[in-house]
């Protein structure tokens, strides 16, 4: 933690040799003082935009954040953000929780105009002026619950009452920053007493989320924890507790297109295994990585599972893993059969692939077009 920190030093030193005032804040600073691990760390500057921009060689700007400039330092990457209102305490004074409004400075001082510290001992999740901050920015409510899983803390009285009666609002927030702070929420360790409170405040109805109701809650709150999976996993794991299929509801959750493919994937390969288990054939058409993570999946539901390492004793029986391996190309076809191109190349491929992967064709280009002979003749002799 301390290096992470420091690495932040000589960004928040150019920032003052200039003559701005620089702090780090936020989610850096509470973690800090907390002791737990800390992931990015967040500077907020007196310096405009314009100015981050030419003062350090290497940034970026985002399109939907105009007072936020990245910086590159030593190859780790600051989001540099202008104070709001034009000072650093009422910048602080504006953020969501008094545990996020703490600000450390190159010095090592702290400024905690909210009294932060006081409520990081007490687990106390508070916002000053609760009505004005969830009201400007209902996504907060979320963000309440999913820090009380994050870092197991709970909601102070009047935040509490706040969101209960302000709940509604969250229903007109973008689904992508709902659905960041869900995935969130649900990675915590105090998962289930959060989600408990999601309940209980009935933000659970504005959530967006498709098929989360009461039920769904309870079959989340079975789920193992996850937070140490990946990605791909705990969203297969989340749309089954949700009852989500591989098609649309998925979809409107709005994750990256790659993402979605790798979860529906999943969702497939999971409906097959409840039925069969794995064989050559379909363990080749889902992919190694896939199966794998079903197999994971049954494991953490409790299902009978394959080994690992009978799944990979079974890949590595596979003649190939992938079409590129087949010693034979549509072009080898199309020259063998003297034929046009056409979608009969495609169709022959799949069947090669399918015949190479069970063992009943040698993958060799000789020997193929030799067993396609046999095939054809039998054929002719049949019809
Ligand atoms: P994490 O450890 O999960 O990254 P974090 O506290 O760093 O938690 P971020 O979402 O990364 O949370 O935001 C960084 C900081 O920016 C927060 O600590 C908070 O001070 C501020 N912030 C972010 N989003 C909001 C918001 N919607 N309203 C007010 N302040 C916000
Ligand atoms: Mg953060």
């Amino acid at each position: 933690n301390k290096a992470i920190i420091q690495r932040a030093t000589p960004v928040l030193e150019k920032l003052e040799a200039h003559g701005f005032r620089a702090h780090i804040v936020g989610g850096a600073v509470r973690d800090l003082l907390m002791g737990r691990p800390i992931d990015d760390v967040d500077i907020v500057t007196s310096a405009k935009p314009v100015v981050i921009c030419t003062l350090f060689p290497k940034t970026f700007t985002m399109n939907n954040q105009h007072e936020t400039v990245i910086v590159r330092h030593d190859h780790h990457l600051f989001e540099v953000t202008t104070e709001r209102n034009g000072s650093l305490q009422s910048d602080l004074m504006a953020r969501d929780f008094t545990v996020n409004s703490i600000a450390l400075k190159s010095d090592g001082s702290l400024l905690d105009p909210l009294n932060g510290q006081a409520d990081l001992d007490d687990k106390v999740l508070r916002s000053y002026q609760p009505m004005k901050r969830m009201t400007e920015d209902p996504l907060r409510m979320l963000r309440a619950v999913r820090f009380m899983s994050d870092l197991g803390f709970s909601l102070d009285r009047e935040l509490m009452n706040t969101i209960k009666t302000e709940a509604s609002k969250l229903q007109y927030m973008a689904i992508e920053r709902i659905v960041k702070e869900f995935y969130k929420l649900i990675c915590g360790k105090h998962r289930n007493e959060a989600l408990e409170i999601l309940r209980e405040t009935k933000l659970y109805q504005y959530c967006q989320i498709p098929s989360l109701n009461n039920e769904t809650i309870n079959k989340l709150k079975q789920l193992p924890s996850v937070g140490v999976y990946s990605e791909e996993i705990i969203w297969t794991l989340i749309s089954k507790s949700l009852g989500l299929d591989e098609t649309g509801p998925l979809k409107s959750l709005l994750l990256s297109n790659q993402l979605t493919k790798e979860v529906r994937n999943r969702l497939l390969a999971l409906s097959y295994r409840e039925k069969n288990d794995w064989d050559l054939l379909a363990l080749y058409t889902a992919s190694r990585d896939v199966a794998e993570d079903v197999e994971v999946i049954r494991q953490l539901s409790c299902q009978s599972y394959f080994s690992l390492k009978d799944l990979k004793a079974m890949w590595n029986d596979l003649p190939i893993t992938s079409k590129k391996d087949l010693n034979i190309t549509g072009t080898d076809l199309i020259a063998h059969f003297q034929k046009e191109p056409g979608p009969w190349v495609k169709d022959i491929l799949q069947f090669i692939e399918q015949e190479v992967v069970l063992g009943r064709m040698v993958n060799d280009k000789h020997e193929i077009l030799d067993a396609l002979k046999v095939r054809g003749s039998k054929n002719e002799r049949e019809t």
